[in-house]
């Protein structure tokens, strides 16, 4: 008998969750992270007593009221309502696009003048469009313009979508913004889910209360240690590293959008009064500072806590030994991907699951759910 039933590959949300049903289905497991940390990108680095998303802000959000209590069992929750806000040359608006916002930008008060704002806004590219017999958008721009009208497009889309790609909005393809929410209500929640929070003490939590009595190995890279022996300790592989990487490349790198974090301490309590606030000028260089102590401190205990610890991001391509944050799911590596989706599908003993095996954007309730269904949980 071999000494585990699972290799996992990856100590991220889908590794974590995997190896947490497949103990309670009285599995043993080893999970392997090349890292230094376990947590995968929801890990939180503590700075000044205060959780510090590393690899980006994480709301966690979900209808799933069952993977809902599964977490909370793990970890309680608590109360995190995300409010982004938007900075446009110094003024102030409300995320995402909604009453608020609509009021900050035209002064309208009502649903009905907000509406009718869009509208006439959009009627410049409906007309546009028509004289050009265009059937439809032809590039973002007008895509956007086409959605919501130009003075949303150029105050809260223009220059944030072009740092995020490095390119103008008039050369990057309608379909990356095929549609815009829209609300005609005065709420500045971002989301629209039933359950929203942050584990009680950050993400760590979480990720230790999942993997709990399983053994673990960081600094540990399947290629270098596991790749030839893994069949000889384990009946089964469970990959979540990169899928381009795991076949040696042998159809082409598949190509990422990636992130770079800035990040300082700043001696005061309260930097920006919000934990995200978005840059949305193309001349200021970073996309959007997070203020990590308003993830978890309210009230008074953000004033009671002398620092704040602020990070600012920048987006950026993709190359070897960077982060690969966002997949480019354009018609080319989309070609690449299902090719490499053919191969595994031969790796009888392998399951791939997670944004990186899969090449795909997955938030953290859909990646546990991708993980409880690959694992079986609650099939037997
Ligand atoms: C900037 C940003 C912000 C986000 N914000 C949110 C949010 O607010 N809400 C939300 O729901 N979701 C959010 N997400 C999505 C969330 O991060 C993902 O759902 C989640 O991280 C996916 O988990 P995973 O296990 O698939 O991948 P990961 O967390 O990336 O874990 C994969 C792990 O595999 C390890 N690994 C890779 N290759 C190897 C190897 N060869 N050997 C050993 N280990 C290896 C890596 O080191 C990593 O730890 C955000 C994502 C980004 C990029």
């Amino acid at each position: 008998m071999k000494k585990y039933d699972y290799i996992i590959v990856g100590s991220g949300l889908f590794g974590a969750t995997f190896a947490y049903l497949a103990r309670r289905q009285g599995k043993k497991c080893l999970v392997i992270d090349k890292r230094a940390h376990l947590g995968g990108n929801v890990y939180c680095e503590s700075i000044e007593g205060i959780n510090v998303h590393k690899y980006g802000p994480h709301i966690f959000h979900t209808n799933n009221k069952d993977l809902w209590n599964m977490v909370n069992d793990i970890v309680p929750f608590r109360r995190f309502v995300n409010c982004p806000v938007a900075n446009y040359k110094g003024k102030l608006y409300n995320l995402p696009f909604n009453m608020n916002t609509f009021s900050q930008m035209w002064g309208v008060n009502t649903p009905d003048e907000a509406r009718a704002k869009i509208d006439e806004q959009r009627a410049e590219m409906v007309e546009r469009l028509k004289l050009d017999g265009a059937k439809e958008a032809r590039n973002l721009e007008e895509q956007a313009i086409l959605l919501v009208g130009r003075d949303i497009y150029e105050r809260l889309i223009k220059g944030y979508t072009e740092k995020q790609w490095e390119r103008d909005c008039k050369d990057l393809p309608p379909f990356l913004i095929k549609r815009l929410p829209v609300r005609f209500t005065y709420d500045n929640n971002y989301f629209n889910d039933m359950y929203q929070g942050i584990p009680a003490g950050g993400y760590n939590k979480l990720i230790e209360g999942l993997l709990e009595d399983i053994d673990t190995r960081t600094y540990c890279n399947f290629f270098d240690s596991f790749r030839n022996t893994w069949h000889d300790i384990a009946d089964k592989l469970v990959f979540t590293g990169q899928m381009d990487e795991f076949f040696d490349y042998r159809f082409g790198r598949l190509d990422w959008r990636t992130v770079c974090f800035e990040t300082e301490v700043i001696n005061r309590p309260n930097y920006q009064g919000n934990a995200v606030v978005n840059y949305t000028e193309r001349s200021v260089p970073y996309t959007r500072i997070i203020e990590h102590k308003h993830f978890e401190m309210m009230g008074h205990e953000v004033e009671n806590c002398h620092k704040t610890v602020i990070t600012k991001e920048y987006a950026k391509e993709y190359s070897a030994g960077m982060e690969p944050y966002y997949p480019v799911n354009d018609k080319k590596n989309t070609a690449i991907a299902e090719k490499y989706f053919e191969l595994a599908k031969i790796e009888k003993d392998v399951i791939f699951g997670g944004r990186l095996a899969e090449y795909k954007y997955y938030d953290m309730a859909p990646v546990m759910e991708r993980a409880i269904e690959l694992s079986g949980y609650g099939k037997q």
